[in-house]
């Protein structure tokens, strides 16, 4: 594939960096060369000489001394070598993509990250790019400061519909072919705010589309282990449908491990990542070493089947508070608000057809009712519309918490509808 014609105008101008460069010079370097090329700090004079980290089931990890002195110190900026070891290895086994050998994997801060270093990348300001809406907030919030024309694509309950991009990108071909798409970014497995999950026979529709339209496709997949159905009926990754070299995928150990350690990676095709890379060597220099330690280290322990067990856990656990979440709705919030299933993640997408806005009603007097949830006009592609939805996260609160919420939530709606009367009567 021809990548450069996909690359916006600040990809096109960035150059490595001079400084990273040298280090590649050492591979042909004999053990008695003294480098004096790079400004790192003195690391013997690092003030840390240990580091254990403890599990959950009592398990102490001890950071080997030579582990934390390489962590403590300026690394690689594609990311910690034996991590990303394990990464490959994990995606080949999950994944399997068939273009393996001409793709990469690179560690970011967190895939948000990631997705902003690549949104970059392609989009000048007028491009145009797919997306489906509702759309997560914060890539609106990256995609807001790139000004790309957004060519808006239908989703029902299984994501993104595959015949209502057909009818996009033909009308779009026919009336304004300088306006076709570079990409398009999707959310496939329970998506933030939808929940929702795309099948099989989707993902591959949409995958020949792209092919046939030759568009670049992100596929942000952060909730990828948290599927609450038989993990045997996982659909595959469009990663794993990717013949053409033309997915950059983005993973995450936010949801799965710790958000605060801020790992996330991105496979696909060499000849992106190595540009995301060249934006990395200018902005991050590299990912945290010693979060990419705890990863790998943890990854280590567990192996395989204690990878699978914990994320087993979590699944239980999550399909435990959705089902919390969906049964203090059924008590409370029947006739006043319509809402699907979650088929995976941590989000209920709710949406109040007696309310006209729920920000105005959030805003304005959810604080006072107990209660706080996301006005579902930021996960628009036009903000200011008024918008009659709402996303509540069930992730992170105790079940007995959440049938008060919901109470509370019923009360603020119930309220809002009977203000609206009376200004409408008045
Ligand atoms: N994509 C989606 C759909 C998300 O929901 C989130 C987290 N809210 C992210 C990306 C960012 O995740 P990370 O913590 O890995 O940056």
């Amino acid at each position: 594939m021809d990548y450069l014609k996909f690359l916006s105008k600040t990809a096109l101008n960035r150059a490595p960096s001079g400084i990273s460069e040298m280090r590649t010079y050492l591979r042909d370097a004999s053990p008695s060369l003294v480098y004096l090329a790079s400004g790192v700090p003195n690391a013997e004079k690092f003030p840390f000489k240990k580091a254990t980290f403890t599990l959950d089931d009592g398990k102490v990890i001890e950071v080997a001394p030579d582990v934390l002195a390489t962590c403590l110190q300026y690394g690689p900026t594609p990311g910690y070598a034996p991590l990303l070891e394990q990464l490959k290895e994990m995606t080949l086994r999950v994944h399997n993509p068939p273009r393996w050998s001409t793709s990469n994997v690179i560690v970011t801060l967190g895939c948000q990250d990631g997705l902003a270093k690549a949104m970059e990348m392609i989009l000048n300001p007028g491009d145009s790019m797919l997306v489906e809406e509702p759309c997560y907030s914060d890539t609106l919030c990256i995609l807001s400061a790139l000004s790309p024309n957004f060519l808006r694509v239908d989703t029902d309950e299984y994501g993104m519909c595959p015949d209502s991009l057909k009818a996009v990108l033909q009308e779009t071909q026919r009336n304004t072919p300088d306006k076709m798409p570079k990409l398009m970014y999707l959310v496939p497995n329970a998506s933030n705010p939808s929940g929702k999950t795309m099948n099989e026979e989707r993902k591959r529709r949409i995958y020949s589309l792209a092919s046939e339209y030759d568009f670049i496709i992100l596929e942000d997949d952060p909730y990828y282990y948290l599927q609450y159905g038989d993990p045997k009926n996982i659909a595959p990754s469009f990663l794993s449908l990717d013949t053409d070299g033309r997915v950059l995928r983005f993973d995450s150990f936010s949801k799965i491990v710790s958000a605060g350690l801020r790992v996330g990676y991105v496979t696909g095709p060499s000849p992106l990542l190595d540009r995301i890379v060249w934006h990395m060597q200018a902005s991050v220099l590299c990912p945290p070493g010693i979060t990419q330690v705890m990863i790998s280290e943890l990854l280590k322990e567990w192996g395989e089947e204690g990878f699978k067990r914990h994320v087993t856990g979590l699944r239980q656990f999550y399909q435990s508070q959705r089902d919390a979440m969906l049964q203090a709705s059924d008590t409370h919030l029947k006739g006043l608000c319509e809402w699907t299933v979650p088929d995976g993640g941590i989000f209920v997408w709710f949406k109040v057809p007696g309310v006209q806005d729920t920000e105005t009603m959030i805003k304005k007097r959810a604080v006072k009712k107990d209660v706080m949830l996301v006005p579902g006009n930021n996960f628009m592609l036009d903000t200011k519309k008024p918008c009659q939805y709402m996303r509540a996260a069930y992730s992170n609160v105790s079940q007995e918490k959440i049938m008060g919420a919901i109470k509370n939530l019923a009360e603020l709606i119930r309220e809002e509808i009977a203000l609206q009367n009376s200004l409408n009567s008045a």
